[in-house]
């Protein structure tokens, strides 16, 4: 492994997420290693914010490294649910993937009403430039939308299929991946951090 001083590792493992950043920083001159290019296992994410976890995985990446690195921590946010699942969407049924946490999702919203089922996607990236970095970039973004009653489109990973965009029409499932990269979540966020980075 080139372990040049220009490599900045991307402290995921979630192949959907990888890919949108991925698509993301293309033509940048970047060099983006995704950690698994590193064998390093996961981060414990013990904690309790998007920010928090955040951190603790671009920690966990530049210890193992050496290298400055990048982490998303991401989740979606219902308002019926007060919030939930939040920071554990990935884990929402146990670890179960993505079917069960849809499955679950569905079923704890049944007979919910249109109006009642507010929900966003949020995402926490951040940048640090080695492991003791007392002063992280943290950048944010939120994209606002709605769950719907059944799985629909095939793009896309996670709560996609249920994520409904109102300005759009659809969920974001069926947008394009290029559609869903200029206004999802992860795309404000990484915009932000790029803009700060710079
Ligand atoms: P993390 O890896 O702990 O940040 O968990 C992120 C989880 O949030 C994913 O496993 C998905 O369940 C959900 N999630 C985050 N971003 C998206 C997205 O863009 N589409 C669908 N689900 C997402």
């Amino acid at each position: 492994m080139n372990n040049d001083s220009s490599t900045i590792v991307l402290a995921s493992s979630n192949a959907g997420k990888l890919k949108e950043i991925r698509e993301l920083l293309e033509g940048l001159d970047l060099d983006i290693r995704p950690q698994g290019d590193f064998e390093i296992p996961d981060a414990i994410e013990d904690g309790l914010s998007f920010v928090e976890n955040a951190i603790l995985k671009a920690r966990h990446a530049c210890a193992m490294t050496g290298l400055p690195a990048i982490s998303d921590d991401s989740g979606i946010e219902v308002d019926y649910l007060d919030g939930a699942p939040g920071i554990y969407s990935a884990r929402y049924a146990g670890g179960q993937g993505n079917e069960a946490n849809n499955a679950k999702l569905l079923n704890a919203l049944k007979g919910v009403p249109e109006d009642q089922r507010t929900a966003r996607f949020q995402c926490v990236m951040v940048y640090m430039r080695h492991a003791k970095d007392p002063t992280p970039i943290i950048c944010q973004g939120t994209w606002e939308g709605r769950v719907i009653t059944e799985l629909k489109g095939t793009e896309g990973f996670g709560y996609d299929p249920l994520f409904y965009v109102p300005s759009e029409g659809m969920t974001s499932a069926e947008l394009s991946p290029e559609r869903k990269n200029q206004l999802s979540h992860r795309a404000q966020a990484l915009k932000k951090l790029l803009a700060a980075l710079s």
